[in-house]
Parts: structure tokens; sequence; C-alpha cells
């Protein structure tokens, strides 16, 4: 069984239809790209199933329990968030805290765990993203693929079924995307299941396992990243290939 799903979801702003009844399925491990155009609806789709915009319609699958996107409770959001992390374009950090208060905060406050095991799990997934000695710097101190990378492990802390990344690394210098892509390379070898909005075609031909095509709020074309990238379908995924080349 899928681990999420998402039926014909639908966003509208003013007279701008942004989703058109867009559907996704994604198994537990898997790496789902989303490319498109820039305006095409990468973003609002990922923001619509984190419940940071209301979708105006649409079923939403997760853990096995539906829900109406467009008429979900508080409570339900409290409770699907609890099992999923979300990486934001500009790290949002918290610039008055450190590295490993910025960690542990959601651990400490929203979960109320112990503060010394909220530091220990926060050393931990530090340490995954290779941050674990920047632990008291403060955000500003520190690059943008350092924050991005701490901002990963306060995804990770909470030991989220499910991240979302929305174009993380394209506030970043090649150089500075490339160790972010690769924190994000070995969360995927390690079978952590995300959906990645991104420009970065070398990571969603590598590292993902699926891809999905969006243009104009529909999907045009989507499957296994190998087919996607060596056989695409559709002429409009082509020239989107052949422009990004
Ligand atoms: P992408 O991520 O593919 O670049 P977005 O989802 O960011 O596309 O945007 C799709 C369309 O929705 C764009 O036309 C954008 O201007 C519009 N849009 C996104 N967010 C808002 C918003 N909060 N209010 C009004 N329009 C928005």
């Amino acid at each position: 069984m899928a681990l999420l799903q998402v039926k014909d979801i639908k966003k509208t702003f003013g007279d701008n239809e942004v989703l058109k009844g867009v559907s996704i399925e994604v198994n537990k491990g898997d790496v789902v790209s989303v490319l498109g155009p820039s305006g095409s609806g990468k973003t609002t789709l990922l923001r619509c199933i984190n419940f940071l915009e209301k979708a105006d319609g649409g079923r939403f699958v997760f853990d096995g329990r539906e829900y109406d996107l467009s008429d979900i409770s508080k409570r339900d959001i409290a409770a699907i968030r609890k099992k999923t992390g979300f990486v934001f374009q500009n790290y949002n950090l918290f610039a008055n805290k450190t590295v490993i208060q910025n960690v542990t905060l959601g651990l400490t406050s929203a979960r109320k765990i112990h503060s010394k095991e909220a530091d220990a799990i926060a050393i931990d997934v530090l340490t995954k993203v290779g941050m674990e000695s920047f632990k008291d710097y403060y955000p500003s101190q520190l690059s943008g693929g350092q924050q991005q990378r701490v901002a990963i492990a306060r995804a990770l802390a909470t030991k989220p079924e499910i991240l979302y990344f929305d174009e993380p690394t394209s506030a970043l210098d090649p150089q500075l995307t490339a160790e972010v892509l690769e924190v994000m390379r070995n969360l995927a070898s390690e079978g952590m299941t995300m959906i990645v909005v991104t420009h970065e075609m070398g990571f969603a031909r590598d590292v993902s396992s699926h891809v999905i095509f969006m243009a104009d709020g529909n999907i045009v074309e989507e499957g296994p990243a190998k087919e996607f990238f060596t056989a695409p379908k559709q002429a409009r995924t082509k020239e989107f290939l052949r422009l990004t080349e």
C-alpha cells in the first residue's frame, strides 16, 4: 500500500488555476523529484500537501487514513505533521538560536522530549549531515549550504516517515549545492522517503526513483527516473529536457 496518495488536488489563486487536479502516489522508500518550468505549480503542490496552503479540493491518503484536503481539521493536520518533515528553500532557521537549539526546539516544545534526550537526538542528526562540530554556532556564522544541512537535520530529528524538500538548493552556489545534494543522496540510500521539488536534473536523474513532470498545473508525464530521462514520451517533456541539458 502507498505511504501517501494525493487524489485530484485542486488549487486556485484568484482566477489563476494553479493545480488542475493532480494525483500522485508515493511508496515507502521512493524518492520522487518534481520537475517542471517555473510557475507550473510544483511548490504549490508541496505546500498544499503539507497544509501550508489550503487546497480547494482533493483527497489525501496517508498512513492508511483518508482525508478531504479542503476540509481537514487542525487536529488531523497536527497529527500528520508529526510524521512529516519540510525543508524550505531559504532554510527558515531561527537566527537567534544556535544550531543545536534550532534542532532541539521542535523536540522539547512540541513533543515534550526531555532536553537531555533532545540534545542526544540533535547530535545524532547533526552528525548525519556533517554539522555536529558547528552545534554552538548561530545561523549567520554559517554558509547557506551549512544552514540548509542544519535545516535537514532539524527535519530529521522528529523521525519523519516522509520528507518534503522545496527547491532546497536554489539559493546556493554550485559548490554549496553539491554538499546539500550529497546529504540528500545519503538519505535516499538509507531508504528515506522524499518528495523533492528541484531544478537539479543530475539529482533527479541519479538519485530519484520517480520523476513527476508538471506544466500548467497538470502532470504531463511521470515514471521511473531512468525511463523519464532516457525515453521521455511527451513532446513537452522532450522540450524541457532539451532546454535543461
Ligand atoms: P513552481 O513551483 O512550479 O514555480 P508555484 O507553485 O510557485 O510554481 O506557482 C504556480 C503559480 O501560482 C504561479 O503563477 C504563482 O504566481 C501562483 N502562486 C503561487 N503562490 C501564490 C500565492 N500565495 N498567491 C497567489 N498566487 C500564487
